[in-house]
Protein backbone atom coordinates (compact mmCIF):
# COMPACT_ATOMS: atom_id res chain seq x y z
CA UNK A 1 0.00 0.00 0.00
CA UNK A 2 1.31 3.22 -1.00
CA UNK A 3 1.37 5.43 1.99
CA UNK A 4 2.22 9.48 3.08
CA UNK A 5 4.50 10.74 5.59
CA UNK A 6 2.99 12.92 7.64
CA UNK A 7 4.58 15.77 9.39
CA UNK A 8 6.32 13.72 12.80
CA UNK A 9 7.43 11.16 10.50
CA UNK A 10 4.53 8.23 10.35
CA UNK A 11 3.33 7.03 7.76
CA UNK A 12 -0.22 6.52 6.43
CA UNK A 13 -2.36 4.50 3.74
CA UNK A 14 -2.90 7.19 1.37
CA UNK A 15 -6.03 4.88 1.03
CA UNK A 16 -8.53 3.71 3.72
CA UNK A 17 -12.28 2.86 4.54
CA UNK A 18 -14.68 5.00 6.05
CA UNK A 19 -17.48 4.12 8.38
CA UNK A 20 -19.83 7.19 8.03
CA UNK A 21 -23.24 6.32 7.94
CA UNK A 22 -22.33 2.11 9.03
CA UNK A 23 -24.79 1.18 11.44
CA UNK A 24 -23.55 0.52 14.78
CA UNK A 25 -25.17 -3.16 13.44
CA UNK A 26 -23.57 -3.52 10.24
CA UNK A 27 -20.03 -2.11 11.47
CA UNK A 28 -18.00 -5.22 12.69
CA UNK A 29 -19.16 -6.75 9.25
CA UNK A 30 -17.96 -3.72 7.12
CA UNK A 31 -14.46 -3.38 8.82
CA UNK A 32 -14.14 -7.50 8.89
CA UNK A 33 -14.67 -7.15 5.06
CA UNK A 34 -12.62 -4.41 4.74
CA UNK A 35 -9.67 -5.54 5.82
CA UNK A 36 -10.34 -8.96 4.53
CA UNK A 37 -9.98 -7.26 0.72
CA UNK A 38 -6.63 -5.25 1.94
CA UNK A 39 -7.51 -1.80 3.51
CA UNK A 40 -5.18 -1.73 6.70
CA UNK A 41 -6.45 1.81 7.61
CA UNK A 42 -10.29 2.72 9.15
CA UNK A 43 -11.75 6.07 9.63
CA UNK A 44 -14.51 6.44 12.14
CA UNK A 45 -15.64 9.09 14.45
CA UNK A 46 -17.51 9.62 17.93
CA UNK A 47 -20.38 10.92 15.90
CA UNK A 48 -20.72 8.00 13.99
CA UNK A 49 -21.63 6.06 16.75
CA UNK A 50 -19.80 3.04 16.08
CA UNK A 51 -16.38 3.51 17.49
CA UNK A 52 -16.87 -0.51 19.23
CA UNK A 53 -18.26 -1.93 15.93
CA UNK A 54 -14.23 -0.87 14.69
CA UNK A 55 -13.14 -2.26 18.28
CA UNK A 56 -14.68 -5.30 17.99
CA UNK A 57 -13.12 -5.88 14.21
CA UNK A 58 -9.57 -5.16 15.43
CA UNK A 59 -9.75 -7.72 18.26
CA UNK A 60 -11.30 -9.77 15.50
CA UNK A 61 -9.43 -9.65 12.25
CA UNK A 62 -6.36 -11.80 13.21
CA UNK A 63 -3.90 -9.22 12.34
CA UNK A 64 -1.67 -7.36 14.99
CA UNK A 65 -2.24 -3.93 15.89
CA UNK A 66 0.76 -2.54 14.31
CA UNK A 67 -1.18 -3.65 11.14
CA UNK A 68 -3.85 -1.41 10.96
CA UNK A 69 -4.21 2.54 11.07
CA UNK A 70 -7.05 3.82 13.31
CA UNK A 71 -8.26 6.94 12.62
CA UNK A 72 -11.04 8.56 15.24
CA UNK A 73 -12.40 12.49 15.81
CA UNK A 74 -13.42 14.55 18.97
CA UNK A 75 -17.04 15.39 18.58
CA UNK A 76 -17.94 19.06 19.45
CA UNK A 77 -20.46 17.68 22.75
CA UNK A 78 -16.79 16.83 23.72
CA UNK A 79 -15.07 19.71 23.27
CA UNK A 80 -12.60 21.67 26.10
CA UNK A 81 -9.65 20.33 27.65
CA UNK A 82 -11.25 18.51 31.07
CA UNK A 83 -14.30 16.74 27.89
CA UNK A 84 -11.87 15.79 25.49
CA UNK A 85 -9.56 13.94 27.59
CA UNK A 86 -12.28 12.18 29.02
CA UNK A 87 -13.54 11.57 25.41
CA UNK A 88 -9.85 10.28 24.57
CA UNK A 89 -10.44 7.62 27.12
CA UNK A 90 -13.68 6.46 25.80
CA UNK A 91 -12.54 6.21 22.34
CA UNK A 92 -9.60 4.23 23.49
CA UNK A 93 -12.29 1.58 25.47
CA UNK A 94 -14.77 1.61 22.67
CA UNK A 95 -11.91 0.78 19.61
CA UNK A 96 -10.50 -1.63 22.02
CA UNK A 97 -6.98 -0.37 22.12
CA UNK A 98 -3.91 1.49 24.07
CA UNK A 99 -3.60 3.53 21.21
CA UNK A 100 -4.40 5.39 18.06
CA UNK A 101 -3.12 6.65 15.33
CA UNK A 102 -4.40 9.75 14.55
CA UNK A 103 -7.13 11.92 16.44
CA UNK A 104 -8.86 14.52 14.90
CA UNK A 105 -11.14 17.72 16.13
CA UNK A 106 -13.89 16.96 14.12
CA UNK A 107 -15.59 20.68 13.73
CA UNK A 108 -14.48 23.71 14.62
CA UNK A 109 -16.61 24.60 16.53
CA UNK A 110 -17.11 25.09 20.81
CA UNK A 111 -13.81 24.62 22.97
CA UNK A 112 -11.41 23.39 20.12
CA UNK A 113 -8.53 25.12 21.58
CA UNK A 114 -8.77 23.00 24.86
CA UNK A 115 -9.69 20.05 23.35
CA UNK A 116 -6.30 20.62 21.26
CA UNK A 117 -4.47 20.73 24.45
CA UNK A 118 -5.54 17.65 25.34
CA UNK A 119 -4.72 16.06 22.28
CA UNK A 120 -1.79 17.26 22.46
CA UNK A 121 -1.03 15.98 25.89
CA UNK A 122 -2.22 12.54 24.85
CA UNK A 123 0.16 12.61 22.26
CA UNK A 124 2.69 13.56 24.29
CA UNK A 125 1.51 10.49 26.55
CA UNK A 126 1.82 7.60 23.37
CA UNK A 127 -2.10 7.48 23.52
CA UNK A 128 -1.78 8.55 19.68
CA UNK A 129 0.74 8.71 17.04
CA UNK A 130 -0.11 11.49 15.07
CA UNK A 131 -3.45 15.01 15.89
CA UNK A 132 -5.06 16.95 13.42
CA UNK A 133 -8.08 18.30 12.39
CA UNK A 134 -11.49 18.13 10.15
CA UNK A 135 -13.61 20.90 8.65
CA UNK A 136 -11.09 23.34 9.37
CA UNK A 137 -11.15 25.83 6.46
CA UNK A 138 -8.06 27.88 6.02
CA UNK A 139 -9.29 30.66 8.23
CA UNK A 140 -9.59 29.04 11.20
CA UNK A 141 -6.56 26.33 10.12
CA UNK A 142 -4.26 28.89 10.02
CA UNK A 143 -5.52 30.45 12.96
CA UNK A 144 -4.75 27.27 15.14
CA UNK A 145 -1.67 25.72 13.03
CA UNK A 146 -0.50 29.50 14.02
CA UNK A 147 -1.20 29.26 17.50
CA UNK A 148 -0.57 25.78 18.83
CA UNK A 149 2.84 23.65 19.81
CA UNK A 150 2.03 20.74 17.39
CA UNK A 151 0.90 21.32 13.63
CA UNK A 152 -1.89 19.64 12.59
CA UNK A 153 -1.09 16.63 11.41
CA UNK A 154 -4.12 16.21 9.00
CA UNK A 155 -6.94 18.47 7.92
CA UNK A 156 -9.79 15.83 6.80
CA UNK A 157 -11.93 18.34 4.21
CA UNK A 158 -14.76 17.95 2.04
CA UNK A 159 -12.40 16.75 -1.18
CA UNK A 160 -13.73 15.43 -4.59
CA UNK A 161 -13.88 16.03 -8.20
CA UNK A 162 -16.52 18.89 -7.75
CA UNK A 163 -14.41 20.45 -4.80
CA UNK A 164 -11.12 19.88 -4.80
CA UNK A 165 -10.18 22.47 -2.21
CA UNK A 166 -7.06 23.70 -4.17
CA UNK A 167 -5.99 26.79 -2.62
CA UNK A 168 -6.72 25.40 0.82
CA UNK A 169 -4.28 22.73 0.15
CA UNK A 170 -1.36 25.33 -0.47
CA UNK A 171 -2.09 26.26 2.46
CA UNK A 172 -2.38 23.04 4.46
CA UNK A 173 1.04 22.38 2.56
CA UNK A 174 2.96 25.63 3.70
CA UNK A 175 2.23 24.35 7.42
CA UNK A 176 2.92 20.69 6.51
CA UNK A 177 -0.36 19.38 7.00
CA UNK A 178 -1.42 16.56 4.81
CA UNK A 179 -5.45 16.71 3.17
CA UNK A 180 -7.55 14.23 3.69
CA UNK A 181 -10.54 14.02 1.90
CA UNK A 182 -13.92 13.26 3.18
CA UNK A 183 -16.40 11.97 0.65
CA UNK A 184 -14.17 11.08 -2.21
CA UNK A 185 -17.96 10.42 -4.09
CA UNK A 186 -19.42 13.39 -3.08
CA UNK A 187 -21.70 9.95 -1.38
CA UNK A 188 -23.22 10.45 -5.27
CA UNK A 189 -24.45 13.69 -5.22
CA UNK A 190 -24.72 16.11 -8.25
CA UNK A 191 -24.74 12.95 -10.55
CA UNK A 192 -21.21 11.46 -9.30
CA UNK A 193 -21.27 7.96 -10.71
CA UNK A 194 -22.19 9.13 -14.16
CA UNK A 195 -20.47 12.16 -14.60
CA UNK A 196 -19.37 11.72 -18.64
CA UNK A 197 -15.84 12.76 -18.33
CA UNK A 198 -15.27 10.38 -15.47
CA UNK A 199 -16.86 7.74 -17.52
CA UNK A 200 -14.92 9.01 -20.93
CA UNK A 201 -11.56 8.40 -18.93
CA UNK A 202 -12.40 5.62 -17.18
CA UNK A 203 -13.06 4.17 -20.65
CA UNK A 204 -9.75 4.49 -21.47
CA UNK A 205 -8.20 2.76 -18.51
CA UNK A 206 -10.71 0.15 -18.29
CA UNK A 207 -11.85 1.63 -14.81
CA UNK A 208 -15.20 3.02 -13.05
CA UNK A 209 -16.01 6.50 -12.52
CA UNK A 210 -15.33 5.37 -8.74
CA UNK A 211 -11.69 3.92 -9.13
CA UNK A 212 -10.98 7.08 -11.59
CA UNK A 213 -12.27 10.05 -9.02
CA UNK A 214 -9.64 7.95 -6.30
CA UNK A 215 -7.02 7.84 -8.65
CA UNK A 216 -7.16 11.53 -9.45
CA UNK A 217 -6.96 12.07 -5.68
CA UNK A 218 -4.28 10.01 -5.01
CA UNK A 219 -2.24 11.63 -7.72
CA UNK A 220 -2.76 14.74 -6.15
CA UNK A 221 -1.07 13.24 -3.14
CA UNK A 222 -4.72 13.64 -1.06
CA UNK A 223 -5.95 10.66 1.40
CA UNK A 224 -8.76 8.95 0.51
CA UNK A 225 -10.94 6.84 2.91
CA UNK A 226 -14.11 5.97 0.28
CA UNK A 227 -17.02 4.50 2.14
CA UNK A 228 -19.60 1.02 1.24
CA UNK A 229 -21.28 -1.44 2.65
CA UNK A 230 -20.84 -3.35 -0.53
CA UNK A 231 -17.81 -5.83 -0.04
CA UNK A 232 -17.47 -5.79 -3.92
CA UNK A 233 -17.68 -1.79 -4.39
CA UNK A 234 -14.98 -2.27 -1.16
CA UNK A 235 -12.97 -4.53 -3.60
CA UNK A 236 -13.47 -2.15 -6.71
CA UNK A 237 -12.48 1.16 -4.61
CA UNK A 238 -9.85 -0.55 -3.03
CA UNK A 239 -8.01 -1.42 -7.36
CA UNK A 240 -6.62 2.13 -7.94
CA UNK A 241 -2.44 1.05 -8.08
CA UNK A 242 -2.54 -0.68 -11.72
CA UNK A 243 -3.11 2.81 -13.51
CA UNK A 244 -2.09 6.30 -13.83
CA UNK A 245 -4.07 9.42 -15.09
CA UNK A 246 -2.12 10.83 -17.58
CA UNK A 247 -1.52 14.66 -17.26
CA UNK A 248 -4.15 15.44 -19.81
CA UNK A 249 -6.68 13.38 -18.17
CA UNK A 250 -6.07 15.40 -15.16
CA UNK A 251 -6.69 18.50 -16.31
CA UNK A 252 -9.76 17.69 -17.74
CA UNK A 253 -10.78 16.42 -14.51
CA UNK A 254 -9.52 19.37 -12.93
CA UNK A 255 -11.99 21.68 -15.20
CA UNK A 256 -14.62 19.67 -13.18
CA UNK A 257 -13.93 21.78 -10.09
CA UNK A 258 -16.82 24.12 -8.73
CA UNK A 259 -14.44 25.24 -5.50
CA UNK A 260 -17.51 24.70 -3.18
CA UNK A 261 -19.09 22.56 -0.69
CA UNK A 262 -21.91 19.89 -2.35
CA UNK A 263 -23.18 19.45 1.24
CA UNK A 264 -22.91 22.62 3.25
CA UNK A 265 -21.51 26.34 4.31
CA UNK A 266 -19.41 26.28 7.56
CA UNK A 267 -20.66 29.96 7.27
CA UNK A 268 -24.12 29.55 7.66
CA UNK A 269 -25.69 30.01 11.00
CA UNK A 270 -28.37 27.74 10.53
CA UNK A 271 -25.84 25.13 9.93
CA UNK A 272 -23.33 25.84 12.83
CA UNK A 273 -26.75 25.76 15.74
CA UNK A 274 -27.40 22.38 13.59
CA UNK A 275 -23.83 21.18 14.40
CA UNK A 276 -23.34 22.67 17.92
CA UNK A 277 -26.83 20.92 18.80
CA UNK A 278 -25.93 17.54 17.25
CA UNK A 279 -25.25 14.55 19.48
CA UNK A 280 -26.71 16.67 22.70
P1 LIG B 1 -18.37 8.76 -0.11
O1 LIG B 1 -17.31 7.80 0.23
O2 LIG B 1 -18.10 9.90 -1.02
O3 LIG B 1 -19.61 8.00 -0.77
C1 LIG B 1 -20.21 6.91 -0.19
C2 LIG B 1 -21.40 6.53 -1.07
O4 LIG B 1 -20.96 6.02 -2.33
C3 LIG B 1 -22.26 5.47 -0.46
O5 LIG B 1 -23.61 5.77 -0.79
C4 LIG B 1 -21.83 4.18 -1.17
O6 LIG B 1 -22.90 3.27 -1.23
C5 LIG B 1 -21.47 4.69 -2.54
N1 LIG B 1 -20.38 3.94 -3.19
C6 LIG B 1 -19.20 3.58 -2.63
N2 LIG B 1 -18.42 2.96 -3.54
C7 LIG B 1 -19.13 2.93 -4.70
C8 LIG B 1 -18.85 2.41 -5.99
N3 LIG B 1 -17.67 1.85 -6.27
N4 LIG B 1 -19.80 2.55 -6.94
C9 LIG B 1 -21.00 3.14 -6.67
N5 LIG B 1 -21.32 3.64 -5.46
C10 LIG B 1 -20.37 3.54 -4.47
O7 LIG B 1 -19.04 9.39 1.21
P2 LIG B 1 -18.70 9.47 2.74
O8 LIG B 1 -19.01 8.17 3.40
O9 LIG B 1 -19.41 10.65 3.26
O10 LIG B 1 -17.15 9.77 2.83
C11 LIG B 1 -16.15 8.78 3.08
C12 LIG B 1 -15.70 8.80 4.52
O11 LIG B 1 -15.22 10.10 4.89
C13 LIG B 1 -16.81 8.55 5.55
O12 LIG B 1 -17.21 7.21 5.62
C14 LIG B 1 -16.17 9.07 6.81
O13 LIG B 1 -15.23 8.15 7.32
C15 LIG B 1 -15.48 10.31 6.28
N6 LIG B 1 -16.33 11.53 6.44
C16 LIG B 1 -15.90 12.49 7.31
C17 LIG B 1 -16.63 13.65 7.47
C18 LIG B 1 -16.12 14.70 8.42
O14 LIG B 1 -16.87 15.63 8.77
N7 LIG B 1 -14.88 14.60 8.87
C19 LIG B 1 -17.83 13.86 6.77
C20 LIG B 1 -18.26 12.86 5.89
C21 LIG B 1 -17.49 11.71 5.73
P3 LIG B 1 -22.90 1.82 -0.48
O15 LIG B 1 -22.39 2.00 0.91
O16 LIG B 1 -24.34 1.44 -0.53
O17 LIG B 1 -22.03 0.96 -1.33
Amino acid sequence: MKTVKLNNGIEMPILGYGVYQVTPEECERCVLDAISVGYRSIDTAQAYYNEEGVGNALRKCGLSRNELFITTKVWITNAGYEKAKTSIADSLRKLQTDYIDLLLIHQPFADYYGTYRAMEEAYRAGQVRAIGVSNFYPDRFIDLAENVEIKPAVNQVETHVFNQQVKARQIMQEYGTQTMSWGPFAEGRNNFFTNETLVKIGRKYGKSVAQVALRFLIQCNVVVIPKSTHKERMIENFDVFDFELSEQDRMEITKLDKAESLFFSHYDPGFVRYLLNYGK
